[in-house]
């Protein structure tokens, strides 16, 4: 087996035991340079990749290895240089070492962003100065986007381009996206920087369109030192708009300016996104968020209660962490309405005064009020069909597939018979919605992807109900 061999092979292993955004993010550009006694380097494209395939990643490659070759048993990385840009080791690398990295003690030390300094800039860049770093805890589900977006932070329009950050609602995305632009802003308030969700920017296109004045909006965009686009999944089905952004996005890219995108989901789901958008993403960085896990929700409920100054014992943040699980913003809105009600009855946040606040949004969750027509509407939405095929006709191959997540979702969430999914899907025979069912049950358990799509679905149903 050659080198090259060796590692194709491996990298097939590895590529099964690990998100695809991890494996695109760290395994792009890596090869094997030599091997010898088991001993074996891996060139990697920076000082960045090659901390993570070390200290994260090195069981992984290790037992990839030994499948294909018995005696391989140790590995190192060594930078090489076809994208090398004169990195070694971001700062960000001792962030992703001690995730640990209590935002109290840095927020003591930061203070307020130095937004005095340069008021007509950031107000300008339309960021919000209390989405910083300092303030973003870091956990498993969060640290390799965190670690990303810091790394591009030091490295504007060098290193990942575009860094594309995705992940469901209210996990971090935006505060994320725009820590990007506040720290840009506090080494050198005279870049240039814009924040504008994609639909904001859709927005100002068509009124530059109208106005005939596309042109300057071109122009203005081209000045830009980091643009952050957020929620780009609202451009799909946007054709036009589509077409001006990739024009903006090429001019800027050639630039080597940085280009900041974020989206509820991975390029290769965003329907109807133009070929060529989907693949300069692609091309560039991926990092996704994920859900929480309770030691990271209770260091961020910890972290946002002494911010506000507010005081609850371990038992309390406990209860809470423990039963506000989906996102962030639904925790931020659960600890808020403990402290209103504390402040309003003047009295301490106890275990019971914190039960009967989250009373109703702890039992309002699964399952309540929600009806076909949500799921009809959040699956339509999300593969950009009509609803009314979703239900009745069409026999087109995507039409059926988001109508077999439909019918399972339906079942699922609601319980409702074969039968009677059947009779909602336009009459259809109910060995239909139990084929569905069981179809898109079993392609869950080995299909990355469309796990992650239904995640995102059934996210969007309950944040939305
Ligand atoms: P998204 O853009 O993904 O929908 P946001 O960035 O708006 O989510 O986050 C929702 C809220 O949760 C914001 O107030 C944000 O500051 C907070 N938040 C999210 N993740 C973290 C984190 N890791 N640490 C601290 N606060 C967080
Ligand atoms: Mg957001």
């Amino acid at each position: 087996m050659t080198n090259k061999e060796l590692w194709g092979a491996a990298l097939g292993e590895i590529e099964l035991s690990i998100s695809r955004a991890n494996f695109i993010t760290w395994f792009k550009n890596t090869s094997i340079i030599s091997n010898e006694n088991g001993r074996i380097v891996i060139g990697v494209p920076n000082g960045f990749a090659k901390e993570w395939l070390e200290n994260k990643y090195n069981t992984y490659i290790l037992r990839a290895l030994r499948n294909f070759q018995e005696d391989a048993k140790e590995i190192k990385c060594v930078i090489h240089n076809i994208n090398d840009f004169g990195l070694n080791k971001p700062k960000s690398v001792d962030a992703i070492k001690n995730p640990a990295l209590s935002a109290f003690e840095i927020n003591e030390k930061s203070g307020a962003l130095e937004k005095e300094n340069c008021p007509y800039i950031n107000c300008e860049a339309n960021l919000n100065p209390r989405y910083n770093f300092e303030g973003f805890i870091v956990g498993e589900n969060n640290e390799l986007a965190r670690a990303a977006c810091y790394a591009v932070s030091q490295n504007l329009g060098k290193l990942y381009n575009p860094l594309f950050i995705y992940g469901g609602v209210g996990l971090g995305k935006t505060h994320l996206l725009q820590s990007i632009g506040n720290e840009i802003i506090k080494q050198d308030p005279a870049k240039k920087i814009k924040y504008i969700t994609a639909e904001r920017f859709a927005n100002e296109l068509i009124d530059s369109i109208r106005n005939q004045k596309v042109n300057q909006f071109k122009d203005n965009y081209q000045k830009i030192d980091l643009l952050i686009i957020d929620d780009i999944q609202f451009l799909s089905g946007k054709e036009k708009t589509q077409h001006e952004f990739f024009h903006v996005f090429n001019a800027l890219y050639q630039l080597n300016k940085q280009i900041v995108i974020s989206s509820d989901r991975p390029p290769k789901s965003i329907p109807t996104l133009e070929e060529r958008l989907r693949s300069r993403f692609e091309g560039g960085m991926i990092a996704d968020v994920g859900k929480p896990d309770l030691e990271t929700r209770t260091a961020i409920l910890q972290a946002k209660i002494s911010e506000k100054n507010f005081y609850m014992d371990d038992e309390a943040i406990k209860f809470i962490a423990e039963n506000i699980k989906n996102n962030i913003r639904e925790l931020e809105g659960a600890l808020n309405r403990v402290i209103a009600a504390c402040e309003f009855s003047k009295k301490s946040p106890t275990l019971s005064i914190i039960k009967d606040v989250l009373a109703e949004i702890v039992t309002s969750g699964k399952k309540k009020g929600i009806q076909n027509r949500h799921i009809i509407e959040a699956i339509a939405d999300f593969f950009n069909i009509d609803q009314e095929k979703l239900i009745n006709k069409g026999r087109k191959k995507e039409v059926s597939y988001a109508r077999q997540i439909a019918m399972y979702l339906i079942r699922n969430e609601l319980n409702t018979s074969y039968a009677g999914i059947g009779d909602y899907f336009g009459g259809r025979d109910h060995s239909t919605a139990l084929h569905a069912f069981e179809k898109i049950n079993k392609a869950m358990k080995s299909n990355e992807k469309l796990k992650e799509e239904i995640e995102i679905i059934i996210d969007k149903i309950y944040t939305t109900v």
